[in-house]
């Protein structure tokens, strides 16, 4: 089974900022920035290449909670999703970095 549907399953601990029936954030273990929260559906998918565009549809209202709760919406953040090889992807279960709380910088040049 994969590291993140062991977090979702509660055999790996996690420190959660928001929970729904389908969706989980929390903190990601190795932040990047102030705050860097990984957003995940709990249903396995390996990217964002293969998730359903209604469920992504979710998942949007859901990273919007996110942000809500930590307050950031006023000051702005980044979201990433690194898909396969070349996108840089580690994990396989597909999760969305948000990361704020401070200027993050530039991304592409
Ligand atoms: P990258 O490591 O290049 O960012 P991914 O996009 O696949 O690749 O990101 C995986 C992320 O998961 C990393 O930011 C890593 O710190 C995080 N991570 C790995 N294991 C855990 C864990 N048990 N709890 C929280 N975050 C984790």
């Amino acid at each position: 089974m994969c590291i993140f549907c062991k977090i979702v399953k509660g055999e790996i601990p996690n420190q959660t900022i928001l929970e729904d029936e389908d969706f989980l954030a929390f903190n990601d273990i190795n932040p990047s920035r102030k705050i860097h929260v990984l957003i995940i559906p709990k249903e396995h998918y390996d990217s964002f290449d293969v998730i359903p565009p209604k469920i992504m549809a979710n998942m949007t209202s859901f990273i919007h909670k996110v942000a809500s709760k930590l307050e950031i919406r006023k000051s702005g953040y980044r979201l990433i999703t690194n898909i396969g090889d070349d996108g840089g992807q580690e994990v396989h279960h597909l999760h969305f970095h948000l990361l704020g709380g401070e200027p993050v910088g530039r991304l592409v040049r």
